[in-house]
């Protein structure tokens, strides 16, 4: 069975509550609260397990628990103060994301500090989109391998929804895949990040709880709370982001304009490019994913291209790739 029919099954009949591994529920669930405070805990299934690849729903329990959170705003109500949070909040971790997690960790399109690196690295993890490792091993993959079995996320093989919300959420998809990644394995302090990768979401959303009961006290007339905060500046905020994010998996494979021939189905979207800050030149990407900018020509909007160029500005990045030559002439015909 497809992977994308398995998930519409799942939901449907209510298989996938069938357990993943062995053990009364409590037991179960004191595994899966492990894995989810460290994710270096013994997997939840076999590496031979006809389960590997099938949603994990008590693991994935938090990442549900985050959409149904988004319904708070009901209760908690809306301010400017909170929507301005949650804006900035989405602007600074997309470009991290891109900037970081994608152009550095998993393509390594330019240089950095130790320090700046790690900077990034805590505000990419606080995106919930787990550690820097994680992230770029499976990307790497996903160049690797597009459009196969393989590739952890081709809409193409495995199915609209399963690429853009099914295939990280499998005892397969938790895994780090840390061959993949030996250039950033060898930095302890990444290491560390990947394998507490809840740790600073939890930070942040603490945090944000705190701002917004501390600006309730101090400025009432903001019209904010706690609960407000919370809910806006994170819950919101990170899964607009999520979501956002994984269309370049889902959509940027399956509707845009075609400039290069690749051996994919990638796409190049202006609307995908906006959201993302330059993401959406997908098939640019992968024609050639070794240069720091997406956007090939001009007029090609790449938010991460102008941000990154700015920092090397400033002195914190460096030896920005370029697009080659050879490419430069290929766009211009
Ligand atoms: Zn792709
Ligand atoms: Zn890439």
């Amino acid at each position: 069975m497809p992977r994308e029919s398995q998930f519409v099954a799942d939901v449907g009949t209510g298989a996938a509550s069938r357990p993943a591994e062995e053990g009364n529920w409590r037991s179960r669930l004191a595994r899966t609260a492990r894995r989810w405070i460290d994710t270096q805990q013994p997997p939840a299934v076999a590496e031979d397990s006809d389960v590997l690849d099938r949603i994990d729903w008590l693991r994935a329990s938090p990442f549900v628990a985050m959409h149904l959170a988004c319904f708070a705003v009901l209760w908690v109500g809306v301010s400017p103060v909170a929507i301005a949070v949650a804006l900035a909040l989405y602007a600074i971790r997309m470009f991290a994301l891109t900037g970081f997690y994608h152009r550095y960790f998993s393509h390594r399109t330019f240089r950095t500090s130790r320090t700046v690196q790690f900077i990034f690295a805590v505000i990419g993890a606080s995106c919930v989109q787990r550690g820097p490792l994680w992230w770029a091993a499976h990307h790497r993959n996903h160049h690797r391998h597009t459009e196969t079995a393989l590739d952890p996320h081709s809409p193409t093989v495995h199915g609209f929804l399963w690429s853009h919300v099914g295939w990280f959420l499998t005892p397969h998809g938790f895994r780090t895949d840390s061959g993949r990644v030996p250039d950033l394995a060898k930095y302890p302090e990444l290491r560390w990040l990947d394998r507490y990768d809840t740790l600073i979401p939890v930070l942040l959303a603490v945090a944000l709880y705190g701002f917004g009961a501390l600006l309730k006290q101090i400025a009432p007339q903001l019209g904010t709370s706690g609960g407000q905060m919370l809910v806006w500046g994170f819950f919101v905020s990170t899964t607009v982001l999520f979501h956002a994010t994984v269309t370049i998996n889902s959509l940027a494979h399956r509707y845009g304009t075609r400039r290069f021939d690749t051996h994919d189905d990638s796409r190049n979207n202006f609307w995908l490019a906006l959201i993302t800050f330059g993401e959406g030149w997908h098939n640019n990407h992968h024609f050639f994913p070794g240069t720091v900018r997406q956007g090939f020509r001009w007029w090609e909007i790449d938010l991460t291209w102008y941000g990154l160029r700015l920092m090397s500005a400033l002195g914190l990045v460096r030896d920005l790739k370029p697009i080659p030559e050879w490419v430069v002439a290929k766009v211009r015909g």
